[in-house]
């Protein structure tokens, strides 16, 4: 079976326990106004896409178990992530199932808005989720990312009653998603679930501009204001509050 990647990166620490291989898989079904990873697009052409491969199912896993020693000294392993690598559920399948096969440890990194059977299917095989949830007022996401969050919020409920690891991820978009009302009311969905087991504050980064200017993309967002060590850390405060583990970064 073969896939298509637009990246794999060895020895990464942000993408979630230890030090990891990160394979990034093309495709998103969401149109987040502040992407930094736009390359994942299937609209997307030219330079950006450079990168941009089918592999097979054997190049991937060959890659992957290159590091194994590293995996088991840093308590690491393997994470799928995009784009969305839901979009491509039957070659994530795979992949997860050489990883249980090896002992290697996965996570999967999802923006959440995948077919509800392919996440139950890809939760059997998965050790821990690394959670995208962005916007909770359902027009504003809608607005910003360019899908509606009940199928995203359905399936986070989904993998909570079925006991899965999860770990949240809350990116802070100066004046959208880092807003006091938005974040209180994420933390409160967050409360009512379990089997959370952390929650990472992702500050805003320039990537997506750079990016944006750079390949010449369209730019609805513009330049947005810095955020400062306050704005971050009373983020942080309202999941710590909670009691939520908060890891800002990756
Ligand atoms: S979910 Fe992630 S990859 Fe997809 S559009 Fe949003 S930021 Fe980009």
């Amino acid at each position: 079976m073969n896939g298509i990647i637009f990246d794999i990166k060895r020895y990464a620490i942000h993408d979630g326990p230890g030090i990891r291989t990160t394979v990034f898989l093309k495709g998103c079904p969401m149109d987040c106004w502040w992407c930094h990873n736009p390359e994942a697009r299937d609209d997307i052409t030219g330079k950006l896409a450079e990168k941009t491969r089918t592999v097979s199912v054997a190049e991937v896993t060959r890659e992957i178990a290159r590091d194994r020693i590293f995996y088991d000294q840093s308590g690491g392993g393997v994470t799928f992530s995009g784009g969305e690598p839901l979009a491509q559920p039957d070659f994530l399948l795979v992949l997860l199932e050489f990883c249980r096969g090896q002992g290697i440890h996965t996570a999967v990194d999802t923006c959440g808005y995948a077919p509800t059977e392919d996440f139950e299917r890809v939760s059997e095989l998965t050790d821990l989720f690394l959670y995208d949830l962005k916007i909770m007022d359902n027009e504003q996401h809608t607005k910003y990312t360019g899908v509606s969050n009940e199928l995203i919020l359905d399936n986070l409920r989904l993998l909570s009653q079925k006991g899965s690891k999860l770990q949240l991820r809350v990116p802070l978009i100066p004046g959208i998603t880092d807003t006091d009302e938005n974040l209180e009311a994420v933390a409160d969905f967050l409360s009512r679930l379990r089997g959370v087991d952390g929650v990472s504050i992702l500050p805003y980064n320039r990537f997506g501009e750079d990016k944006r200017t750079r390949f010449k993309l369209e730019d609805r967002l513009g330049r947005l204001p810095d955020q400062s060590r306050a704005d971050i850390e009373s983020a942080a405060a309202k999941f710590r509050l909670r009691g939520y583990e908060v890891k800002i970064g990756g």
